[in-house]
This record gives C-alpha cells, sequence and structure tokens, in this order.
C-alpha cells in the first residue's frame, strides 16, 4: 500500500490495539524455535525439556495474576479465551443445571459480542447490560438483573475503547451471593494493573500476550480449580493444558507469554506511573488549547494508558486521516454510506455528534513525552482545520442543537 509518511515519523499511540515485542521476549523465545523443539508431550528428553520451559512459563503467568498453576491454560489468545469461558462454560450450565441466561455488557468488546450472538442463536436467553455515561456498570442493575436461570455474567475489566475499570469485586460478590458464576475478559487490564484472581474472586478469566508487549498468537484463560471441570473437552488429552484444549502446545509462544508476565510484574508500577503521567499531559495539552473537548469513559476509574477523546464537531476518522504523523483508532466507521458511531460510545448514551467525533489514542510504556507532545500539536493543528470548515463546528458555535442534523445524516 503506498503511504506518503515513512512508518518511522509515525508516533503509534495505539498500544491497546496491539504492542511490539519486547526485545527481551524475542530472545527468551528464540532458542525454542530450532534448539529446543521437542513437543511436550514426547516421553523423551526433548519432550521433557520443552515440557520444562512450558512450566516455567505457566509459574510465570500464575504468578502475575496469584493463581494456582493447574489454573493456567495458554490459548491462541483472548478471543479463543473469551470463547471457552463463555460458550462452553453456558453449555455445560444448561446441561448440567438448566441455567438459561447469560448476561453480558452492551460496551463489550466484539470477541464476547460475538459469543452473546452465538448462545443467543443456540437458544440461549441473553441480557446485554447497558452502562452509564462514564462507562460503569450499575450494581443495582445487575443485582436486578440476575434470575434464578441465570448462569454466567461475562464483564470487560478494563474496556478496550475508553479504559473505564469495572469494580470486579463487587461484581463478582453480587453475582456469587446469587450462583452465578463470573468470567471477566481482562485483556485490557492484564500486566497493566494489579491482578489477584483469588482477590476479585472471579471464577474465569482471559488475557493475551500481544498486548503485554508479548508474541501474537497467545493468550491466556485463567479457570478456578472447581470451575475447570465447565470447560473441559470431552474426550481432550488430560495431560495437555488440563484437558482445556486440545494439540501440540506452541512453545514459542508460551515461553514469549511467560517472559511478557514476568516483564509486566517487575515493571508494573512504574509502567503505570509513566503512562498516567504521559495521559495528564495529554490531555492538559489538547484541553488547554481547544473548547468543546470530551474524555470518554470514566474520570475515576480507569486505565490511565487508554484516552478516548472528542473533539466536537469533527469527525474521528477525518481528525485520523489529517493527523498523519499518529497512528491511533477511531471510534466511529463510515461503512455503505452510513455513518455509525462505536457501540461501547453509543451503549454508553454519548450524544452522537460528540462520539462520532471521536478517537482513541492508547499510550504504551515506550511512550515518551516528545510523543506525546507532537500528538497533542498534530491533533489541535487538524482539528482547527476541520473545525474551520465544519457545518456542525459552526451549528455548536451559534448554540442550535445537533441532534436533528445527526439524525437526519441517518447516525445509528
Ligand atoms: N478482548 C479485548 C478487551 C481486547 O481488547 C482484545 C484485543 N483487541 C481481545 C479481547 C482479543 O484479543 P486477541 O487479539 O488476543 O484475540
Amino acid at each position: 500500500m503506498f503511504c506518503c509518511v515513512k512508518l518511522r515519523e509515525i508516533v503509534y499511540l495505539d498500544y491497546a490495539a496491539t504492542t511490539p515485542c519486547d526485545s527481551r521476549v524475542l530472545e527468551e523465545m528464540l532458542p525454542y524455535f530450532c534448539d529446543i523443539f521437542g513437543n511436550p508431550n514426547s516421553m523423551h528428553h526433548f519432550g521433557v525439556t520443552a515440557l520444562d520451559a512450558v512450566d516455567a512459563a505457566r509459574i510465570k503467568v500464575k504468578t502475575l495474576i496469584n493463581a494456582n498453576f493447574e489454573e493456567v491454560v495458554f490459548t491462541s489468545g483472548a478471543t479463543e479465551a473469551n470463547k471457552i469461558a463463555t460458550i462452553r462454560v453456558m453449555k455445560a450450565l444448561r446441561k448440567s443445571a438448566g441455567k438459561q441466561c447469560f448476561i453480558t455488557l452492551a460496551t463489550e468488546h466484539k470477541s464476547v459480542l460475538d459469543c452473546a450472538d452465538y448462545l443467543k442463536r443456540d437458544g440461549v436467553d441473553v441480557e446485554l447490560l447497558p452502562v452509564g455515561t462514564d462507562g460503569l456498570l450499575d450494581l443495582n442493575l445487575l443485582a436486578d438483573s440476575v434470575k434464578d436461570t441465570t448462569g454466567l455474567l461475562s464483564f470487560c475489566l478494563v474496556n478496550n475503547e475508553t479504559g473505564a475499570k469495572q469494580d470486579a469485586k463487587k461484581i463478582t460478590e453480587i453475582c456469587h451471593e446469587r450462583g452465578v458464576l463470573v468470567h471477566t475478559d481482562a485483556t485490557q487490564a492484564f500486566g497493566k494493573i494489579q491482578l489477584d484472581v483469588k482477590e476479585l474472586g472471579v471464577d474465569f478469566l482471559s488475557a493475551s500476550g500481544h498486548k503485554i508487549y508479548g508474541p501474537k498468537g497467545v493468550g491466556v484463560l485463567y479457570c478456578e480449580s472447581a470451575n475447570a471441570r465447565f470447560v473441559r473437552t470431552p474426550g481432550a488429552n488430560r495431560d495437555v493444558e488440563f484437558g482445556i484444549r486440545s494439540g501440540t502446545v506452541p512453545i514459542p509462544v508460551c515461553v514469549g507469554m511467560g517472559k511478557a508476565a514476568e516483564l509486566a510484574l517487575s515493571e508494573l508500577s512504574q509502567n503505570l506511573a509513566h503512562v498516567q503521567t504521559l495521559r495528564n499531559r495529554f490531555i492538559s495539552g489538547i484541553t488547554g488549547q481547544l473548547d468543546e473537548i470530551y474524555i470518554n469513559g470514566s474520570p475515576e476509574h480507569n486505565y490511565p494508558g487508554i484516552v478516548n477523546i472528542s473533539f466536537r464537531g469533527c469527525e474521528g476518522e477525518a481528525i485520523m486521516m489529517e493527523a498523519k504523523h499518529i497512528a491511533v483508532s477511531s471510534g466511529s466507521a463510515c461503512t455503505s454510506n452510513k455513518l455509525t458511531i462505536s457501540h461501547a460510545l453509543a451503549a454508553m448514551n454519548i450524544p452522537a455528534d460528540i462520539a462520532q467525533s471521536s478517537i482513541r489514542t492508547s499510550i504504551g510504556k515506550q511512550t515518551t513525552e516528545a510523543e506525546i507532545d507532537l500528538a497533542i500539536d498534530e491533533l489541535v493543528t487538524a482539528t482547527k482545520k476541520l473545525r474551520a470548515i465544519s457545518p456542525i463546528w459552526d451549528i455548536i458555535q451559534s448554540g442550535s442543537s445537533v441532534d436533528d442534523v445527526f439524525k437526519r445524516r441517518g447516525f445509528q
């Protein structure tokens, strides 16, 4: 694809989408491609050496989240972990306990919403709970929504679009008091904020390697020991991932996941403080120069590395095209001539004109102050330029409502 800006001149602010592999992770993985290549299922020396490497990686992951060794299952990523923890658990609960209802949030990642769709088509009673304008789940609503037939709740711990962080401990307490199992998609939280599965009490948790400077193609499913029976595959070899996953374990990426988890743990507070400082610099740099800027998500309960920001009067995609030297994600999309806004922002009841002007920026451990300053300059310049030619901005400036305009333009 033709690109007029050289890649190395672009500031990467999309760490919630993926992260580069840490060179220390790559170094740890390399011997496992050619030198230590055995199949961990083999009984001979090659197999045992490979199994030792997978065990060592599992120990590093379990230490990061305070799980037990046999509660950590390697998967191909968070998508697969989400699928196992929702579809398989619901199927098992339906069969064993007649539980017919699955609850999740309207703001979930697509990988969970897809599972909810599948379950619905399979006859499960699926409930998508709305959230507040800050992206947080109302705990009273949760308590009222749980029925006798509810088997499982799945919620995203840190939302991938807004960074809003749910109160996992309280959510789990409410569910457990009512006999409901809990899965959390912790993909954007794992290795970034302190996580203790025993303290949170969750039954299942999903995570991914490539969001924490590990390799792509590997993730983790935490299954609390007593509930592992709900996710075992009938006929699977109990020696492979405790009967939860089949096939040959991909050793290099598991080793990489282990190393990434180890590094995440040792650098967690330092990285968290770093992204918090840069978030503050970024937000104040923008709001100091522009009016009508909105930060979508919870100001108090969030992971600071994700900043969903609306530049009212401009379309998110237009900003992305104008600000060529930064790589961010858009909250809106233009498909088949129809403008749609992010399902997450829509579920938060963010007004359409604010939602469609949003971009998601995400800060990582490698982000520098200079990069943030460059992003501020690019975004301020882009916004001024776009607002100067924006009829929506004129309407906003005149104090009139833009709701009608947006309805007529077919925003969903
Ligand atoms: N859940 C969330 C919240 C995510 O952000 C992502 C990645 N975008 C996933 C699940 C899927 O992760 P993976 O790429 O490891 O399948």
